[in-house]
């Protein structure tokens, strides 16, 4: 059994993928070929906002996106404690200090009342991440940074195609980031990512950083990365773009499915989608006791598991901000543990993975 099944998904587009990749291969703009601009205006339209900018990777979309917030040196940008290390990553880069709060213990999102106490005169932007696949709560996000006059950066890597209140994911903030890495809910063979901004300004900074700083060729207005997505990733993506709403449906099902198989038993805490999210699970998580003798017992049956993630980012030895306490991260970082998730998870597997559980609590 697999944990992502990226091969089966493969099999079912081969024919587009491959003629696709085939055209690519033909033409030979590897580098911002037609691909990329197409790509573009196909994500913008589905996301349902004005610009979207693809870039090499999420990780890059989240730097791009504080670079062309100005964010440097003696900032602060307030985020999660519980995501994975790119969230702060991307801050450190710039020079700026991440500042976290703690999470919600139902969503392990980012806790808007406690936002707001942590806001300094330092506070440059703020950084939601909308984890597992469900969004953080943005209306309230967004009501306190429009009292503070503070920018929103979603770290949307892994909730492309998610919903908050019937709007898409990426377009709920300023800026939204996501990642195409292969075992995101839309990904490609290698590494991209994208920004998606409604902001004409923004997105024109975004096209200059991602490519140099370039506003012309070899003319260079401002410190760049280079940051572009391959034009042979765009030809993939839109591939797979096709059919994105089936797997998103998919997903939701077989979501659905083991809440309702895994929902009352008393030792499992099983996911808590809030009414008004549509949740991707790009990772079903649930949390339980002694996590890693239960992974073994799993293991054993040839179920894989993983830990999203183990060690709250301020606990990083690269961080280091050990001094400050994020009790419910640091309490669900030791209990969570994500179960095999991806569209092609057949209710034969799924119902073998939910008597392994049972037989392992047991
Ligand atoms: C995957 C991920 C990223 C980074 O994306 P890459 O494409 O791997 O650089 C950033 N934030 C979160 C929450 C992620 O899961």
């Amino acid at each position: 059994m697999q944990f992502i099944d990226l091969k089966t998904q493969y099999k079912q587009l081969q024919e587009k993928i491959d003629k696709n990749i085939k055209k690519v291969l033909d033409h030979s703009q590897f580098i911002m070929g037609a691909e990329v601009k197409i790509l573009e205006e196909k994500l913008a339209e589905y996301i349902e906002v004005k610009h979207c900018i693809t870039v090499s990777s999420g990780t890059d979309a989240l730097l791009a996106a504080l670079m062309a917030l100005n964010i440097k040196k003696g900032d602060q940008v307030i985020t999660t404690p519980f995501s994975f290390i790119a969230t702060a990553e991307s801050i450190i880069l710039t020079g700026a200090e991440p500042v976290f709060t703690d999470i919600n213990p139902l969503t392990y999102n980012i806790e808007p009342n406690l936002i707001e106490k942590a806001i300094t005169s330092e506070t440059k932007a703020l950084m939601p991440v909308s984890l597992y696949g469900q969004c953080a709560d943005m209306d309230a996000i967004n009501n306190i940074a429009a009292k503070y006059n503070i920018p929103i950066i979603e770290d949307a890597a892994q909730s492309f195609g998610a919903e908050y209140k019937n709007k898409k994911s990426c377009g709920l903030t300023l800026i939204g980031c996501t990642s195409f890495f292969p075992s995101k809910p839309l990904g490609c063979y290698g590494d991209g990512g994208a920004c998606f901004t409604n902001d004409d300004t923004i997105a024109k900074k975004l096209k200059e950083i991602r490519d140099h700083g370039q506003n012309g060729r070899y003319n260079h207005i401002r410190i760049g990365i280079n940051g572009r997505l391959d034009t042979l990733q765009a030809a993939i993506l839109l591939a797979k773009l096709e059919t994105f709403d089936t797997e998103v449906k998919a997903r939701e099902q077989i979501g659905a499915r083991y809440t309702r198989l895994l929902n009352n038993i008393k030792a499992i805490t099983a996911p808590h989608i809030q009414p008004h999210n549509k949740s991707v699970y790009a990772q079903y998580t649930i949390q339980i006791d002694n996590r890693d003798s239960f992974a073994e017992k799993l293991k054993q049956k040839n179920i894989p598991t993983a830990v999203h993630y183990p060690i709250p980012l301020n606990m990083q030895p690269a961080i280091d901000q050990t001094n400050k306490k994020f009790p419910i991260a640091e309490t669900v970082a030791k209990r969570v543990i994500s179960l095999p998730m991806h569209p092609f998870l057949s209710k034969k597997e799924q119902d073998i993975i939910v008597n392994a559980i049972i037989e392992a609590i047991s």
